[in-house]
């Protein structure tokens, strides 16, 4: 590879964490896309490969070509990119498929030209690329995506993202059974309001799991592990959710909840057995319903976007 190419691991990433509904995320370790990504010095964004899954070509259509468009946009960079993209994560699964394009996309370019702009104004262009997958410009997944870690999106407007540091025990199982919901569906089925009573319920639980995270306390993690919000709506839409999360807690899994729009759902354990255990018994549940799944369990990635 010469410096006008770069070869870039992006993330999966799980976003709302229960508590934390479009301001919480983390990234994982060993589940993401491959993405190769070449100056050009024609101006503009070329899609010239994909593979893995079936998605659109065009720029204005690619979650990858919108976010690169607001990139160059903001750029004095007068060339272009020509982007590959190879797809590992399965778009619609709730593990930021959409997110993993559009942040290393806005990444990878970045490297090619020496770091221009922050970590922060990537987020921005990459939201850019999830507005087109989900009408909304949502961070929580392109944040820990390039942050790394879990992110936290303090505010919308201005943009505001915390890095929360990572405690070195917390291990993710994470279940994505076979079935499509697409975020725009999902979020559909949601209220627009709360009672201030849920309000006070799910601020307090976001409050305990951000400084369970800083003080590497699981037990106050796993207390703050609660949504009282979006969790009983969202889950009606998932197969065997509430067999899913009971098995996971049995097994010792400090929280379980739906991961972003799902339909995957997500545990946290302390420690690698734990989070094979919880693996072993979410799976039981599907093999038992016979729904086909995907299972992964991986340590929570501190890094985020790397160079391969
Ligand atoms: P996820 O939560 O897994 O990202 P979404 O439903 O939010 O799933 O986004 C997937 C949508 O974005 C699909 O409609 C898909 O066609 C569209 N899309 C466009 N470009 C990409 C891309 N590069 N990667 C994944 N999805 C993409």
């Amino acid at each position: 590879m010469n410096s006008n190419e770069i070869k870039v691991f992006c993330p999966a990433t799980v976003a709302n964490v229960s508590c934390g509904f479009d301001v919480l995320g983390f990234a994982l370790d060993l589940v993401g896309d491959e993405m190769i990504i070449r100056k050009t010095s024609n101006y503009g964004i070329k899609i010239s490969k994909i593979s893995g899954q079936k998605l659109p070509l065009e720029t204005n259509k690619n979650v990858a070509g919108v976010a690169g468009l607001a990139f160059l946009e903001a750029s004095p960079y007068s060339g272009g990119f020509e982007i590959e993209i190879h797809k590992k994560i399965k778009p619609g699964s709730g593990i930021g498929s959409s997110a993993a394009s559009s942040a290393g996309a806005v990444w990878g370019m970045n490297e090619l030209l020496g770091r221009p702009f922050s970590t922060l104004q990537l987020v921005e262009f990459a939201m850019q690329g999830e507005k087109l997958a989900s009408d909304v410009h949502h961070a929580d997944n392109v944040a820990p995506a390039l942050f790394g870690g879990f992110a936290l999106v303090r505010s919308y407007n201005p943009l505001d993202v915390v890095a929360i540091p990572t405690p070195t025990a917390l291990f993710v199982t994470v279940i994505h059974p076979q079935i499509e919901i697409k975020t725009s569906d999902s979020r559909k089925i949601l209220r627009t309001t709360i009672t201030l009573q849920k309000g006070i319920r799910q601020w307090g639980n976001l409050g305990g799991l951000i400084a369970g995270l800083y003080t590497e306390d699981y037990g106050l993690i796993s207390r703050s592990l609660e949504d009282h919000i979006v969790e009983p709506i969202r889950s009606i839409l998932i197969p065997g959710f509430d067999e899913i999360k009971k098995a996971a807690l049995e097994s010792g899994a400090l929280g379980c909840g739906i991961s972003g729009s799902g339909p995957s759902i997500f545990a946290l354990s302390k420690g690698k057995a734990i989070a094979e255990k919880v693996a072993e018994a979410m799976a039981g549940v599907y093999k038992n319903i016979e729904i086909d799944f995907d299972v992964h369990v991986s340590k929570i990635n501190a890094e985020g976007m790397k160079k391969l």
